[in-house]
Parts: structure tokens; sequence; C-alpha cells
């Protein structure tokens, strides 16, 4: 099936962007809950509520980095607003920045030293959490409209990881989440957009430093990681796992609501697996498909409405 009849990109992209905000929003609550407490308290994922507004780093991070691509690639830019997010409080809800990993602190703390930021990521095995994945749609957007070669798209995906996450598995885990991403805006159906993305990785991705890196990635590069079993899924802090997590809820349900509240139910790092599945089902179902009083719950909901509408725009031109 073709999505000929999906939603506008200007609905996918606000709609993947303001997915991300919602999904970290949504599961934020639970974050570090196990499963057994989850199935305890919400028998089901449609038992799950949308408890508060409050977003935490992954939408913070997201947004830094939409502000900064609004006037063009600039990895010092995207940089400086993560510093401005760390140390004085801006793109937060609250005017602190609360929730970072410590991959990230790290990494904006060797930024504020002045440290290059191809050279301030952490490299080791220990720091392939999901802190690169939560926030890299804006340059899966930004990539798809503005660069043509696929080469130079990876590299700017894979600079942007480096900032913090700047190991090839963290680097991967962005590129295979943007290359599914890409295939949605192209219009094609969310099977297609997985079976397809995963194609193009492998061939992408068959070189070192990567090629060591893809057994890593096996369950996802299969094309069955939707076959799952519930029980065989992590919604954990590992990036690959929330990869997984995400594809599996994605694939796994039918609406914007239904695949946070699948994702959220898997437990453990509930922000940051809403967030990234927030992104894809946002981009696929569209803005109008987010349940309005969720947005609604959604805290500082001007700061984040303009920063995405101004992002937007700078690809598509406003309307009206
Ligand atoms: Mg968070």
């Amino acid at each position: 099936m073709n999505m000929d009849n999906g939603p506008d990109l200007e609905s996918r992209l606000k709609g993947g962007l303001w997915g991300v905000i919602v999904g970290d929003a949504f599961g934020f609550p639970f974050q570090f809950w196990s499963r057994g407490r989850m199935k305890a308290e919400y028998p089901g994922p449609k038992d799950i509520p949308m408890l508060d507004g409050l977003w935490s780093d992954d939408s913070s991070l997201t947004l830094a980095t939409a502000q900064a691509l609004i006037d063009g690639y600039s990895l010092e830019r995207i940089a400086q607003n993560f510093i401005s997010w760390y140390y004085d409080g801006e793109f937060t809800p609250r005017r602190y920045a609360f929730d970072e990993g410590i991959t990230t602190s790290r990494a904006i703390e060797r930024l504020a030293e002045g440290i290059s930021p191809l050279n301030a990521g952490g490299r080791g095995e220990r720091d392939n959490g999901n802190g690169s994945l939560m926030r890299i749609l804006p340059v899966a957007y930004y990539t798809y409209f503005k660069i043509k070669n696929l080469e130079e798209r990876l590299r700017l995906i894979h600079e942007v990881s480096m900032l913090t996450h700047a190991h090839p598995r963290s680097l991967m885990g962005c590129g295979i989440y943007s290359m599914v991403i890409w295939n949605i805006l192209d219009g094609l159906d969310k099977f297609k957009a997985y079976s397809e993305g995963i194609a193009l990785a492998e061939d992408v991705y068959s070189e070192e430093p990567f090629s060591r890196e893809l057994e890593h990635y096996g369950r996802v590069l299969s094309g069955r990681i939707h076959e799952l079993g519930e029980n065989e899924v992590r919604g954990s802090g590992y990036v690959v796992h929330t990869l997984e997590a995400a594809l599996w809820a994605f694939l796994m349900s039918t609406s914007f609501g239904d695949t946070v509240m699948r994702v959220v139910s898997l437990a453990e790092d509930t922000d940051t697996t809403g967030a990234v599945v927030g992104g894809l089902a946002g981009t696929y179902y569209g803005f109008e498909a987010i349940p309005e009083e969720w947005i609604e719950k959604i805290e500082s909901r001007e700061l984040v409405g303009r920063i995405i509408n101004d992002f937007v725009f700078s690809f598509i031109g406003k309307r009206r």
C-alpha cells in the first residue's frame, strides 16, 4: 500500500516533532519502572494514562537542534544550543535542564571547555545509550530536504550524534532511524518504510567501523522485528533496545496513541522510548492524529510550537 492519501508534509513534520515531545511527556512519569510494576498497575497498554505534560532532556535537545538548523547546518551552533540548555535552562519548560544521561553531561561539559564538536562525544562501548537517537529527528528532516547525496546525509546525521555519542553503534542507530523516517516522508507504508530502510542500512554500513556493529542490530535488520513477542523486547536505555522497541511498537500499532502507549508499556526508559517512537508515529500519522488532550497537557506549548513552526516552515514555506 502506498500512502498517497496520507498526511501532507506539513502535518508529518509537525507531527513527528510534536510526537517527540508528547511521547517524552507521556513516558516520563513511568521512567525506570519495571515491567512487573507496569503490568500490575496498568494491565494493558490502553490502560496507561497521560498523567503529566512535563517534557525532559529528549525534547529539549530535539528543540535545541531544530532551532539551530533553522539557519542552516552548523555543528557549532547545535553545540552552543546544547550548552545553553545544560547551563542556562534554555529549551526547557521550567528553566532548568534535567534528566540528562552521564554520556551527554560529560560531552556537553567538554564542549563548554572548548573541545571541538567532533571530539566531544563519548566513544566507549558503554557510551551507547539512546542519548543521540532521542534527539536526531530534526537532522533526519533537515537532510531529507536539504541534502540529496546519501553519504552526505549520513555524514551530517553521524556528526550530530557525535556531539555526545560518537561510538559507531550510536551513529548507526541514528542512521537506521533516519532512513526509516526518510521513507515515511516519501509516503511509504510503514512496513515498506522499515524493510527498505534496513535494506539501505545493510548496504551503507557494510564497511568498517560499522560492519562489526551489524550483529548488534541483527534483530532490527532481520526485517522481522514486529514478529517478536512483548517479552522479547526491552525498553531499556541501550540504543539498540530503544531502536528495537520503537520499531516494534510502531509496526504493531495502528494509531499515534496506541503506538506510544505500547512502547511505554514495555517500561524502563519510557520517556526516551516514547520520544523515539513518537517521532516515527507522528511523522507517519501526522499532527492531527496526536490526541488533542495530550497536546493540551504539554507544558510551555508556546515555546514548543514556535520552534517547531519556524523549523518546519524553513523547509516548506508558510501557507495562508
Ligand atoms: Mg528524558
